[in-house]
């Protein structure tokens, strides 16, 4: 059987700049939170003890705080969350996902 290995973009664009995406041990221990977006250093720090759908996941919910503050829209954390689980589950799931978090 031909397994593709599913992984994470290592960089990802934003209102002309370039995010590092770096998965990191022991976020949650430092931060308890599973992902962090570093807008000076330009970096979206994941979780690497998550499974591939909550990276998928976490990484989305950091493009939308990259786009919260850029376009300083102020939305509320639960707003952020919300916003990142339904695009994760409309990009994710169905037949013919645009995003295969399953091998
Ligand atoms: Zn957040």
């Amino acid at each position: 059987m031909n397994r593709k290995v599913l992984k994470i973009p290592k960089k990802v664009s934003a209102f002309g700049y370039e995010f590092d995406v770096i998965l990191r041990e022991d976020l949650e221990n430092d931060n308890s939170a599973q992902g962090l977006a570093k807008f000076k250093s330009k970096q979206i720090l994941i979780e690497s003890s998550l499974d591939y759908s909550q990276q998928v996941s976490t990484l989305i919910h950091e493009i939308i705080e990259v786009g919260n503050e850029y376009l300083e829209l102020g939305l509320e954390h639960k707003a952020i969350c919300g916003l990142e689980s339904v695009l994760h589950q409309a990009l994710t799931t169905g037949r013919n996902p645009l995003i295969r978090v399953n091998k």
